[in-house]
């Protein structure tokens, strides 16, 4: 083993030691809807997908998808700067910002990379970034990334992010970034008070709406269309598309002039590869299929609601969250990792999420719906917590 694989090895042993090794496994099946799902061998009940109004194999995205393929084959080719941009790219983006209620919006290749750009064109070093203590790692990145002064506030804690504005007076260069809906809680940021906090000064606000898009809203723009902000309120606003749209990719809806530096000056947008324009005609069909069949959020809406109630009957804690993503808290890392094991033996495919993606001692399983899902499933999952809690595998520690 060279010198270098031995200081991996040995730092992957450590991990490993602290119980907080990660593995993959393999998917090798799926059937219509993604809900019953072959893994490792095992047909069971996925409970860990983010498409969650069952899009992602939805009849009409796919042919979408492969009339696309098939006019403008698979690869962009190049980036959209140099000849990657297709009409395909530039419709959907023109639909993206009517569909949030904004000015324009610019397409990314991630999430990831869209938060990393905007964070980079706003900020800097000598400027201000403050976030939410439980935004998703990419908005951390991103904040600490930008080289300017970093700091959180307190989870949803509307007077902290007041006093942080406050001590040193927000200017045009503090940005504030939220989640919208948090990724691994569920519950929605209180984006009508973020707002009016950050527009009592001159400070930036971004909303990150990966886990709101699609889901959230009378028309499923997301939580920002649900708490009525329009783009003076929100003036940044990021979703991504591989979640409830059910395809891949991302977008930043704000100003002409934001999308315009964005576009000129991102490097996360400018050198890479532009999205398949197939991906791109195939998330212009999820807009249409978003706007034709609202039941589909109404009905995992109400798997969540249910789920929800099931587990206080259970006498179970739940988290204050009314989205498709419910966790269950257990507390100690390895607690949770035997639960998720044990779920799985039974046919359920429920993940255990642990440190560092979750503050340590709040290790939990991350249920999440499905439109896709039936009642009778969301039944099964609770009669299987309940064994679970009878036979004392699922215990709450006390803190949790
Ligand atoms: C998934 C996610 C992202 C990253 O989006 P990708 O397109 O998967 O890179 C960003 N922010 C939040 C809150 C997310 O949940």
């Amino acid at each position: 083993m060279s010198r270098a694989d031995a200081r991996l090895a040995e730092e992957l042993a450590r991990q490993a030691a602290a119980g907080r090794s990660r593995r993959r496994r393999t998917v090798e099946a799926r059937e219509p809807g993604g809900v019953r799902v072959t893994v490792e061998g095992r047909e069971c009940l996925s409970f860990c997908s983010n498409d969650y109004l069952g899009l992602a194999d939805h009849p009409r995205i796919v042919a979408a998808f492969c009339a696309a393929a098939r006019r403008w084959g698979v690869g962009s080719g190049a980036s959209h700067l140099v000849s990657g941009h297709d009409a395909e790219h530039h419709a959907l983006e023109e639909e993206l910002a009517q569909f949030v209620a904004r000015p324009r919006a610019l397409l990314f290749s991630t999430g990831y990379m869209a938060n990393l750009a905007v964070a980079a064109v706003l900020v800097g070093r000598g400027d201000r970034v403050l976030e939410d203590r439980l935004n998703h790692a990419s908005l951390l990145d991103a904040g600490l990334g930008s080289g300017a002064r970093f700091a959180r506030f307190t989870h949803c804690d509307v007077a902290a992010l007041r006093a942080r504005l406050s001590k040193t007076g927000a200017t045009a260069r503090t940005l504030v970034m939220t989640d919208g809906v948090f990724s691994m809680d569920g519950d929605v940021a209180p984006l009508r008070e973020v707002a009016a906090a950050c527009r009592g000064t001159a400070a930036q606000l971004l909303v990150d709406d990966a886990h709101g898009f699609g889901v959230l809203g009378a028309n499923g723009a997301g939580a920002v269309e649900e708490a009525g902000l329009d783009v003076d309120d929100v003036p940044i606003l990021m979703c991504t598309l591989g979640k409830a749209a059910g395809t891949f990719g991302a977008f930043v809806a704000g100003s002409p002039t934001l999308i315009e530096s964005l576009l000129q000056r991102a490097r996360t947008y400018i050198y890479t590869t532009a999205l398949p324009p197939a991906v791109a005609a195939a998330t212009r069909e999820s807009l249409r299929v978003m706007r034709d069949e609202p039941w589909r959020r109404s009905l995992v809406l109400e798997h969540a609601a249910r789920f929800r109630a099931g587990l206080t009957d259970l006498g179970l804690a739940s988290l204050p969250s009314r989205t498709p993503i419910q966790p269950v808290l257990v507390g100690a890392d390895d607690a949770a990792v035997n639960v998720s094991n044990a779920l799985f033996e039974q046919g359920f495919w429920v993940p255990a999420i642990r440190p560092p993606t979750v503050p340590a001692g709040t290790a939990r399983l991350r249920v999440t719906f499905s439109a896709s899902h039936t009642s009778t499933q969301v039944e099964q999952l609770l009669a299987a917590l309940r064994a679970l809690r009878t036979s004392g595998v699922l215990r709450q520690a006390a803190s949790a």
